[in-house]
């Protein structure tokens, strides 16, 4: 590209004429290279001269009709993308190159915009806009090693399934996406939250320790209390956590951990945060 751009000069709209100067140019060295040494030393032979001219005449033929000849399909693809509007319109709108430059470089930015959209349908939950555990699991990965420490949770909501039985599924996936809503609001940006399936979603505290993140979860079942985000049975809709310190180890462990602190919540009567036992490392 920056010799093209280099030689844009020359014949600023017309690639075929810059490439054909430069092929007149370039044949013509040995002919002018001849004449050259021929007038400086005075030893130039007609015979030769005559040779040499027609031998240069013959090859800038062929080769203006080579180039001519392996330009066509380039501008019949040029004048394609620009009838199918692939391309914008340039400053040397005539110009191949930057047509075919212009049109690589969109459908590059179309595909760059199509793995977007495709990662984030991947690892976003489309009925709550958080992400999904494929999200939350690729944020922790991603996370560098000095913020690989924190408290998981695992969270899931009491009695969801009468929510459903007795509002319908409409209600109660409207509450999914507001318990979503709440859990989000009530913690820190740099917290992690994801829905983990179901009725049950995830909290990654970073940085926290479990006293930390304990008290956060009890602040946000509080606001369940005192304004919730729907009732069943004349009762605020609660929930039950497990919560597990996470010091940058196996992942799955204190995921395991968390979700066994759950199944102690649930166990214990529900609308409580449990806490796993340290998990081995940190003993
Ligand atoms: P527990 O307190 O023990 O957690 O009881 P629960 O009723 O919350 O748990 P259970 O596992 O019995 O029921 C969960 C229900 O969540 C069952 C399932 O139909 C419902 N559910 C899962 N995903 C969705 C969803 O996307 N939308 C709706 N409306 N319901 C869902
Ligand atoms: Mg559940
Ligand atoms: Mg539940």
């Amino acid at each position: 590209m920056h010799f093209y751009l280099a030689t844009s000069f020359i014949f600023p709209r017309s690639l075929r004429l810059r490439l054909f100067t430069l092929c007149f140019i370039a044949t013509h060295l040995p002919l002018l290279a001849y004449l050259g040494w021929g007038f400086a030393s005075g030893r130039i032979a007609l015979a030769e001269f005559v040779l040499l001219t027609l031998a240069t005449v013959v090859g800038t033929g062929i080769a203006l009709l080579g180039i001519g000849a392996l330009l066509n399909p380039i501008h019949a693809l040029a004048q394609t993308l620009h009838r199918d509007g692939e391309a914008p319109a340039l400053p040397e709108v005539g110009d191949v190159i930057h047509t075919l430059y212009a049109g690589v470089q969109r459908a590059a930015s179309v595909t760059r915009e199509r793995m977007d959209d495709l990662h984030q349908a991947a690892h976003e939950d489309p009925l709550t806009g958080i992400a999904n555990r494929r999200g939350f699991l690729a944020h922790i990965d991603a996370l560098p090693d000095d913020r690989r420490r924190g408290c998981i949770a695992i969270i899931d909501i009491d009695y969801f399934k009468r929510v459903n039985d007795l509002l319908g599924h409409e209600e109660g996936d409207r509450v999914l996406a507001s318990f979503a809503t709440r859990l989000s609001a009530l913690v820190r940006r740099v917290d992690m939250v994801a829905r983990w399936g179901g009725e049950e979603f995830a909290i990654f505290f970073q940085d926290c320790i479990e006293d930390e993140a304990s008290w956060s979860l009890a602040r946000i079942a509080s606001r369940m209390r005192s304004e919730p985000i729907g009732r069943v049975q004349d009762r605020p809709i609660s929930f039950s956590a497990g919560v597990c310190r996470w010091t940058g180890g196996d992942l799955d462990v204190a995921l395991r951990r968390a979700d066994d602190a759950l199944y102690e919540a649930k166990q214990s009567g529900r609308d409580r945060v449990c806490r796993a036992a340290p998990i081995l490392q940190e003993l």
